[in-house]
Formats: C-alpha cells, structure tokens, sequence
C-alpha cells in the first residue's frame, strides 16, 4: 500500500493497522510530549470542498486549521492520523503548523490516534461512521458541538480542543 512504511524519525511509522495504514509508535512515547509536526498544505475550505467531489479520502484526510482554512497532509504522514473514540493524542496549533501531542502515554507499537471531532466546528456539517473499535465508540463522527457532554468536558480540561474550535461552539 502506499505511504506503508514511511516515517518521522524514530517515532513513528505507517503500517497496517484496523483500518487501512496508520501511524504506529516506533518507541515508547510520554503523556504530553511533542509526537510530530503535521506536515502539509494550507488550503481554502473551497479547496476541500473539491477533494470531496473528486476524492471523498482526500477530504477527510484534511485537518481544519481555522475559520476559512484546512492542512492537507496529502504525501505526508499526517494523511494516516486515524480517528478514534478513545484518542491517545491531541491536535495543537502553532502560528503555522499543526501538531500532535500525547494525551496519555503510548506504548511501543500503539497506533496513534485523535478523535476527528475535535477539528470540526459547529459549521462542519460533514460526518463520518466509525468504525474505531473503542469500547466508547460513538458509531458516528460528527462536529465537537455534537460530542456528548461528558466527553466535551473531559477533552476542555484535557484541552484537546483547540480554541479556534470551541469559539464556533
Ligand atoms: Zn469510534
């Protein structure tokens, strides 16, 4: 498949995981450490619009990066960050990059994942159905205003939201 095999230094690799290729943890990572920058694109939201069109993976592989812009990570390692219901990592924005942090630690050979959600929102109408394998699973991902209350709270205090996000809440 192609992207298999492709790294970020000794952190992480893309291999088969549950769904498709994701990225796996080459070493052990700690709770809180700086896991990758997300490499990519910045493009318009009518950009995306015309991946969807064309390329329904295209469009869901792009992070929201604010109001009227996405990062597409299309050749780069971000284009495997899978969703789940139970993320083990976050999504934090610098001046002009995109990041993933640890929420918790994650072992060797652990995919690492986010939840999709908290990059969309309230005017993000697209959803997708999830097949994550969570004990949690939502079965659907949809945009953060949607999250159930308890886990909103949770990911605010775990600041697993950004804020350009909340603000559309
Ligand atoms: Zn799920």
């Amino acid at each position: 498949m192609a992207g298999a095999g492709m790294r970020y230094g000794g952190t992480l690799v893309v291999q088969p995981v549950r769904n498709g290729l994701g990225l796996v943890a080459l070493r052990p990572i700690a709770a809180g450490e700086v896991i990758c920058h997300v490499r990519g694109r910045i493009v318009t939201a009518a950009t995306v619009w015309g991946y969807w069109k064309r390329d329904r993976r295209r469009g869901e592989n792009c992070f929201r990066f604010d109001a009227d812009h996405y990062l597409d990570p299309e050749g780069e390692i971000g284009a495997y960050a899978n969703h789940s219901c139970n993320p083990n990592a976050r999504i934090v924005r610098g001046p002009r990059a995109l990041w993933l942090h640890a929420l918790r630690p994650i072992r060797r050979g652990e995919e690492v994942i986010h939840d999709y959600s908290t990059l969309l929102g309230a005017d993000d109408v697209w959803t997708m159905r999830c097949n994550c394998g969570a004990r949690q699973c939502r079965g659907v991902v949809a945009n953060a205003g949607r999250l159930p209350a308890s886990v909103l709270r949770d990911y605010r205090r775990r600041e697993a939201v950004p804020r350009f996000i909340l603000d559309t809440l």
